[in-house]
């Protein structure tokens, strides 16, 4: 795929278009986190939302049994980069799982629920698109997920 500038939030929408059903369903309390003008970084938009659809769903199923689903999107911006995030309140990833769930095939999931490729993917997509994709818990529960791309400016 080529390089253009890619409207975030918009890709965002895309994704969360996909769970509307199953976000209404769970219950779910979602947080957007970002200002009114849109956010451009140079990428692939159908690659973008791929990674976005990948990290709404493993949080979607981590917050299976959280009494208070609760799904935090952010977009922050600095001079060159944009750090794009997913955040949820569920039981979080444990330490010694940390360095392997980007492995391919690496899943905690039963059998038929997980195949283990969905962060491997992203990963890939996300530097061959000339940025990172980072995990960690957040500090009371839950997972994040921090996608960081070039920033774009504004074609208009
Ligand atoms: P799969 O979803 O098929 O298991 P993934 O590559 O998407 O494969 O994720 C790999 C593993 O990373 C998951 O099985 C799970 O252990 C962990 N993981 C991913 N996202 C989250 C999350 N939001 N909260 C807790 N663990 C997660
Ligand atoms: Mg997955």
């Amino acid at each position: 795929g080529s390089l253009t500038a890619v409207p975030v939030q918009a890709c965002f929408d895309y994704a969360m278009r996909l769970y509307q059903g199953r976000l209404r369903n769970a219950n779910v309390k979602v947080n957007r986190n970002w200002g009114e003008e849109e956010t451009w970084v140079q990428a692939d938009l159908v690659r973008l939302e791929q990674v976005l659809v990948n990290l709404i769903g493993n949080a979607l199923q981590a917050m299976a049994e959280t009494p208070d689903p609760t799904l935090m999107l952010g977009i922050e911006t600095s001079d060159r980069d944009v750090r794009i995030s997913v955040t949820d309140n569920g039981p979080g990833i444990p330490e010694q799982n940390l360095a392997r769930i980007f492995e391919p095939f690496f899943t905690s999931k039963s059998p038929g629920s997980g195949l283990g490729l969905g962060l491997s993917i992203s990963s890939r997509i996300i530097n061959d698109l000339g940025g990172r994709l980072e995990a960690g818990n957040q500090p009371g529960t839950g997972a994040r997920f921090t996608i960081t791309l070039p920033r774009d400016s504004d074609p208009d």
